[in-house]
């Protein structure tokens, strides 16, 4: 008898219930669409949620009148088996709309929740709820709000937030209604894990450059992703550095990742929290974005980004005067997620870096990883040294004066 087959087999299962989980986020530049959305490895919950994501990218791609697309996620590990994930949907065609959809999901029972099975005795809230909505939302119908049901809620760190969509509370109020319900008020059904807030903290290390050397600074956007670690590793190998653009949303699911980048003497960059086309925002839709993106990534690294490096490139001087945070751009855009290619990659960034550039990679794919370590050496060879992009604004200013 052959028992090589039950051990592979096995070890296969073993490897797949170990897979990492992860953000994944699609960001196409020039069709503005953004999405993130985690992969769970829960496969009814996977499903479900991929199947919500191709459904409005198609319904959007078949809009005429298409112009930006934003699919940004909450996602919360409850207890053991209970996870909960949102997902707020702002489709902008001719006019704005928001969307939202929620999943909570127990993997022990292999079901999706509703709110009848998180807490008992809802109905006490009832009134409540619909006293704080006409609070809140004055053009709130009461007609529509008697009929109302509780479809989509997330459970958080101190809340259970339900969601309405402005359309069913008919009102022409375009931003997604929600009411926080503190959880120590709720008589639960389910155990919550109350996770604790992480206390570290970096000093970020002074790199040695002389006044006469080479400098350049390779700058990384819209991760972290399950790629990011990958890069760390060849930076660190490689005794670079890079500058890392990081999406707000994405934070909290990758917390070990931008310690380890602190760690390696990296510098974290804020590149917004769902990507949004920033020139389309109002002032404090704008500060939301960079304001919730410093808060996470301050709460789970103790570090926060002087750095800001806009969505999609987008902005003007309005924006510039809404935070203190310095827009960084670049001059040497690698294109990684549209030429794929590691030769093609090396073709764009090598012939255009001189001394003082910033190189823009993406760690949301393998592109870039598959070119760094050749792009590294051939830099090396070239004479220069690598520095964050806050070390290199300093050593230029120090040069110029
Ligand atoms: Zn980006």
């Amino acid at each position: 008898m052959n028992l090589k087959i039950p051990f592979l087999i096995l070890l296969c299962l073993l490897t797949f219930g170990c897979e990492n989980k992860e953000i994944k986020t699609y960001i196409k530049d020039d069709d503005f669409v953004s999405i993130s959305y985690p992969v769970t490895n829960i496969s009814f919950l996977d499903e479900a949620i991929s199947s919500y994501i191709t459904k409005v990218k198609a319904e959007f791609d078949l809009n005429r009148n298409k112009k930006e697309l934003n699919i940004s996620y909450t996602y919360k590990e409850v207890n053991d088996d209970i996870v909960s994930v949102g997902f707020q949907t702002e489709i902008i065609t001719d006019k704005k709309i928001n969307k939202i959809k929620t999943f909570t999901y127990n993997r022990k029972s292999n079901k999706f929740l509703t709110l009848d099975d998180i807490a008992k005795d809802l109905n006490v809230f009832d009134d409540d709820i619909k006293k704080s909505l006409l609070k809140e939302y004055q053009n709130v119908d009461m007609e529509y709000l008697n009929g109302i049901s509780y479809e989509y809620f997330t459970i958080g760190d101190e809340n259970l937030t339900l969601y309405f969509n402005p359309t069913l509370l008919n009102l022409d109020y375009d931003e997604i209604v929600h009411l926080d319900i503190p959880l120590n008020s709720l008589d639960l059904l389910i155990d919550i894990d109350k996770t604790q807030s992480n206390d570290y903290y970096f000093n970020i290390k002074k790199r040695n450059i002389d006044l006469d050397d080479k400098v350049v600074a390779l700058t990384f956007d819209d991760g972290p992703s399950r790629y990011t670690e990958g890069i760390l590793d060849i930076l660190k190998k490689n005794d670079a550095c890079g500058t890392f653009f990081i999406i707000g949303n994405k934070v909290e699911f990758y917390g070990d990742v931008l310690r380890k980048m602190l760690e390696y003497n990296n510098e974290i960059g804020n590149h917004t929290y769902d990507h949004k086309y920033l020139t389309r925002l109002s002032e404090s839709e704008f500060k939301e974005e960079v304001n919730k993106t410093q808060e996470v990534i301050k709460k789970e690294t103790g570090y926060s980004p002087t750095l800001f490096r806009p969505s999609y490139g987008g902005y003007n001087d309005t924006l510039k005067s809404y935070t203190d945070l310095k827009f960084v751009l670049w001059d040497v855009d690698s294109r990684d997620w549209s030429v794929k290619s590691k030769d093609r990659i090396l073709k764009n960034v090598l012939p255009n870096v001189k001394s003082g550039s910033i190189i823009l990679m993406h760690d949301n794919h393998e592109y870039a990883l598959n070119a760094l370590e050749d792009m590294i050496k051939s830099l090396k060879d070239d004479g220069y040294k690598f520095v964050t992009v806050s070390e290199l604004l300093e050593f230029e200013k120090i040069r110029d004066s």
